[in-house]
């Protein structure tokens, strides 16, 4: 076995190159294009050869990973990126997940990770005050909203069977009362995946109608009886808007049923840090389960997704792990998601928030949503129509037709200046811009706004 020492016995003088490299790629990033440069993807070509017998030094390997695959990033971590909901990573943040890789905690147990375990429940602790759910709420770090979706569904379908004596869990679904499950014609995509993968399936669904900006139609809902999962959203990732919390939840309390509401808010939900913006998420709180990403709105790395229920007797019973090998512990976080093994991520999220406190972070989400405001001022004067409310982070655009739109989009993403994505809204092709990243400044949206317009002009 060669050696992976160095001559004086340490082997992590590469963390130090590793550090400087990084720090060289995040502070040049504000410059450079976002989307990489054709060679610089054609140069991705130079990974693919047959791997080699011998060893090769951790220097050699991260150079060569710097080399070739750095300039084919697209510049996500950089403040012009604007296309889909996707931030960037807080200085400390990305800190405490290199210091937290480095510990290489297993994160599913207390007994072998004490540290993190702690730093997780804190966190999540933190969110759920920040985000006024009920204090008594618990929940864990996943991978995204796509499975904290799937971890809240899971606690649902446990609920609403249980209370018509049957236990799902045991005895799966085979046999079972049915479920009705209630969405809206704007629920997210990834969550017909969730509803998939916990066995509800992604089309035995009741649908509800929205309005222009896709909010639920509270007026439109099925009268609501037997076990019955309600679905809502805060943040359509089209428009921002949110789903009338307070009427629909009231109406499927006031039915007596053995119900359950859930929300996916994977950005939107941090609205309720911001003192202008958290009545849009008002009666949010009387839910009983949400999905949140912290690699988005809290500028998280990847990957960083919480799912909080308010009865956490019925998510720990469609979660717990029983192994006669694990000292059981009511802080054992394989107990309250999906995973085993897993990177303790939630050490990042409490990174982010120690990092900003309550102002930080109020004035992170404040600040992205006038930014977006910005946004559509400009392209309103320069006469191309704004199509949605823009209450939030979320602006769609539209440049004419579906074809000269989509032209123009593509433009703008060759141009390098920024990057933003195309959608179709109830109909319409439009451009959508979203902030969100920590990083993004009136400078960078006035210089990205002068080079959409330079380009939807020509
Ligand atoms: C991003 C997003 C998701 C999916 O989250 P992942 O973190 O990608 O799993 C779900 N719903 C909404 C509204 C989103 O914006």
């Amino acid at each position: 076995m060669t050696d992976l020492r160095n001559s004086d016995g340490s082997a992590w003088h590469v963390l130090a190159d590793v550090a400087d490299r990084s720090q060289r790629y995040l502070d040049g990033i504000g410059e450079r294009r976002v989307a990489p440069s054709r060679e610089a993807l054609a140069g991705l070509a130079a990974f693919d050869v047959p791997l080699q017998d011998r060893p090769m030094s951790a220097e050699q390997v991260v150079e060569e990973l710097d080399r070739i695959g750095s300039p084919a990033t697209m510049a996500l971590a950089g403040p012009r990126f604007f296309g889909f909901v996707n931030s960037s990573a807080l200085p400390a943040a990305l800190a405490a997940n290199w210091l937290s890789t480095a510990w290489e905690q297993h994160g599913g147990f207390f007994v072998s990770s004490p540290g993190s375990t702690t730093l997780e429940q804190i966190a999540l602790r933190w969110t759920i005050e920040l985000l006024g759910l009920p204090r008594a709420s618990t929940g864990g770090f996943v991978t995204g909203t796509t499975v904290a979706d799937m971890t809240c569904l899971a606690a649902a379908r446990y609920s609403v069977l249980a209370r018509v004596g049957w236990n799902a869990d045991a005895d799966g679904l085979f046999g079972a009362p049915p479920i009705t499950v209630v969405v809206s014609a704007e629920t997210h995509s990834t969550f017909f995946k969730a509803l998939g993968f916990v066995g509800l399936g992604r089309n035995r669904v009741v649908k509800v109608p929205v309005d222009s900006q896709g909010r639920m139609r509270a007026d439109a809902l099925p009268a609501i009886s037997g076990p019955t999962i309600v679905c809502l959203q805060a943040g359509n990732v089209n428009t921002g808007a949110f789903d009338p919390f307070t009427e629909v939840i009231q109406h499927v309390r006031a039915s007596g049923a053995p119900a359950w509401v859930h929300v996916d808010g994977a950005f939107g939900l941090w609205a309720r840090v911001a003192p202008a913006r958290a009545h849009l998420t008002s009666g949010v709180e009387l839910a009983d389960s949400w999905a949140t990403d912290a690699h988005k709105w809290l500028n998280t790395p990847y990957d960083c997704g919480m799912a909080i229920v308010r009865d956490g007797d019925a998510l720990r019973r469609s979660m717990a792990l029983n192994a006669e090998y694990i000292p059981s512990d009511r802080a054992n976080h394989t107990d309250y998601t999906p995973e085993g093994s897993r990177r303790p991520r939630g050490v990042d999220a409490w990174a982010a928030l120690r990092g900003l406190g309550r102002a930080g972070l109020a004035d992170l989400v404040e600040r992205t949503c006038r930014l977006a405001n910005r946004f559509a001022e400009a392209f309103r004067a320069a006469g191309f129509p704004v199509l949605n409310d823009v209450v939030l982070n979320q602006v769609l655009v539209s440049f004419g037709d579906a074809e000269r739109t989509r032209q123009v989009i593509a433009a703008i993403q060759e141009d390098g200046t920024c990057w933003c994505g195309m959608t179709v809204w109830q109909g319409t092709t439009a451009m959508r811009v979203s902030v969100i990243s920590w990083a993004t400044t009136e400078a960078d949206v006035d210089r990205s706004i002068a080079a959409i317009l330079r380009i939807a002009r020509g």
